[in-house]
């Protein structure tokens, strides 16, 4: 396949037979990455285990594949199951805009009575909007840990938090459900309140969920955290070398008081497709949920693949 680069992105082009990939979720259904590789290159990313399949040596962020499928057919097949785009990349990555992938997706899938998943870091889901005001059961949820632009950027490349806080206030105007992912959590530095506060009058659901630190980018958070962070790494080295979640267990508490004042929902679960009372958004505890599930855990950039 040839390949080209494009600002310091190694592109290429890849026929896959079927795009759609069943889920390992407990929840059924089916993951859809219409890329393999994602340049936001977040550096906490769980997803860049996928390099080991890809056969790409280059560093995660680096490197884009673009997906070429077959039309999906019978698209009715997948009625009433969860469809997610987005699990081990971002459907709206900047490349998006000139391949178009997530858009011929959502074409292919606009009549299918699936209950779609768009999980985004980016604000190009808005040039899709017509596509999804008549999508039955759509959600939008965008990732934001922090509000600090500066932290942001450290951390990865997508585009600033208010854009994405913009596109979520933008789509659930238009009508459409949408999710505040307050992920990863990293320990004295999100501030989950702030950012409820900042959002419950435009999403349906916020989701938690605790920074999980494995495998290679481990050691490279850690680093970041005493440079930048110095009074906070014994928090760190307390939870992630000594396995101490005490901080985390206080953090659900906290989560399920604000719940009560602000009169929301709080769950440690999913509930049925639905939207929330403006203004009282149902917080739902993913806090270590992988754990006490056994297994995946929102359908965000897991191990499905
Ligand atoms: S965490 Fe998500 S948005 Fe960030 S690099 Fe990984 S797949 Fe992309």
């Amino acid at each position: 396949m040839a390949e080209i680069k494009e600002n310091g992105i190694l592109i290429r082009n890849i026929e896959t037979k079927n795009i759609m990939t069943k889920s390992a979720l407990p929840v059924g259904g089916y993951s859809v990455n219409p890329y393999v590789g994602c340049t936001h290159g977040c550096k906490y990313c769980y997803a860049s285990f996928m390099k080991r399949f890809t056969g790409h040596t280059e560093p995660w962020g680096t490197f884009l594949d673009v997906k070429h499928w077959p039309v999906i057919k019978n698209s009715q097949k997948y009625q009433g199951l969860r469809v997610v785009i987005g699990s081990v990349t971002d459907g709206y990555l900047p490349q998006e805009e000139q391949f178009c992938n997530t858009r011929r997706l959502l074409e292919q899938l606009k009549d299918s009575g699936a209950e779609i998943l768009i999980c985004t870091k980016s604000d190009l889901v808005l040039r899709d909007i017509d596509l999804l005001k008549g999508m039955e059961k759509v959600t939008v949820s965008w990732s934001i840990n922090t509000l600090d632009e500066d932290f942001k950027s450290d951390m990865d490349n997508a585009v600033s938090i208010k854009r994405r806080l913009d596109a979520m206030k933008q789509i659930y105007d238009a009508g459409i459900r949408t999710v505040c992912f307050i992920a990863p959590v990293f320990p004295g530095i999100t501030d989950f309140e702030a950012i409820f506060h900042r959002t419950k009058n435009q999403c349906d659901l916020v989701w938690l969920e605790n920074l999980n630190l494995r495998g290679a980018f481990k050691k490279e958070i850690l680093d970041y955290i005493q440079k930048k962070y110095t009074n906070l790494y014994p928090l760190y080295d307390t939870i992630y070398n000594k396995g101490n979640r005490s901080y985390f267990h206080a953090l659900e508490e906290k989560a399920e008081e604000l719940a009560k004042k602000y009169n929301c929902l709080f769950v440690d679960n999913e509930l049925p497709y639905g939207r929330a009372e403006p203004g009282h958004p149902v917080i739902v505890d993913y806090f270590y949920h992988e754990e006490v599930r056994g297994s995946e855990n929102t359908g965000r950039r897991n191990r499905e693949e």
